[in-house]
C-alpha cells in the first residue's frame, strides 16, 4: 500500500560528498540509506535533492583568502558557514550515493548552482528570495504534506523542513532517516528553530505504521 496522493517524500542530498569518503562527509550518514530506500517504497511522490555547486562557489573556504573550512563569514544575505569544497557539478562527489535505490523518484532538485548564493533549503536559496520552484511543483500536484529525510539534519534538512512549513505544507522530519553534522551545537539549535515554526518529528517506524 502506498502513502496518499497528497504526500511526498523528500530525500535531501544523499550524495557521495556527504557520506563517508566524500569531501564533506557526515559520519555514518550512509547508514540511513536503507531506511530511506524502505520509506521510498511506500510513497507515490518522491523528490530528491542534489547539492550542485560551481567550482567558484561562495560557500567554499578555498575561495576566500585566509579562511578555513567551518569558519563563518558575513554576506549580504547573512552568516555563511564556509565548507570544504564539495559536490562540484559533474564530479563523482556530487553524484547520488550508489546505495540510494529510488528509481521511482520523479524530480531531482539541484541546488546551490548560483556561484554567489548558497542553498541549504530545497525551496529557497540562502538569500531567502530566490525560489527553486519546488513549492509550486508540489502545490500543482495537490501535495500538502512532506516527509523529509537525508543529510544533514541541522543544515539542509532543517532549512528544507522550515521552508516547507512556511510555504504552507505540513512538514515532518523523519528523525532516524536523517544524519546531522552537529557543528558547535547546531543540531540542538536547528531543532529549536524547527519546533518553533511547527515542523513535526516522526520516526520511520511510526510513518510506516500510519500507512
Ligand atoms: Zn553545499
Amino acid at each position: 500500500m502506498a502513502h496518499g496522493k497528497n504526500t511526498a517524500l523528500i530525500v535531501v542530498d544523499v550524495q557521495n560528498g556527504f557520506t563517508p569518503g566524500g569531501h564533506l562527509a557526515v559520519a555514518h550518514a550512509d547508514e540511513i540509506i536503507p531506511c530511506i530506500n524502505r520509506l521510498a517504497g511506500v510513497f507515490d511522490n518522491i523528490i530528491l535533492t542534489q547539492d550542485w555547486h560551481p567550482a567558484d562557489h561562495i560557500s567554499f573556504a578555498e575561495n576566500h583568502a585566509g579562511k578555513q573550512p567551518f569558519d563563518s563569514i558575513e554576506l549580504a544575505y547573512g552568516t555563511q558557514v564556509l565548507w570544504p569544497t564539495h559536490c562540484v557539478q559533474g564530479t563523482q562527489d556530487a553524484e547520488l550515493h550508489p546505495d540510494l535505490n529510488i528509481p521511482s523518484a520523479q524530480l531531482i532538485i539541484r541546488k546551490g548552482f548560483h556561484a554567489e548564493i548558497d542553498s541549504y533549503s530545497a525551496f529557497m536559496e540562502a538569500d531567502r528570495s530566490t525560489s527553486t520552484g519546488l513549492a509550486g511543483y508540489l502545490k500543482e500536484r495537490g501535495i500538502d504534506t512532506v516527509y523529509i529525510t537525508g543529510i544533514a539534519t541541522d543544515f539542509c534538512v532543517a532549512w528544507t523542513a522550515m521552508d516547507a512549513k512556511q510555504a504552507g505544507f505540513e512538514s515532518y522530519v523523519v528523525i532516524d532517516a536523517c544524519k546531522a553534522i552537529d557543528l558547535n551545537g547546531s543540531l540542538q539549535h536547528a531543532w529549536q528553530e524547527m519546533l518553533k515554526v511547527g515542523v513535526k518529528r516522526i520516526s520511520a517506524a511510526q510513518l510506516l505504521k500510519e500507512i
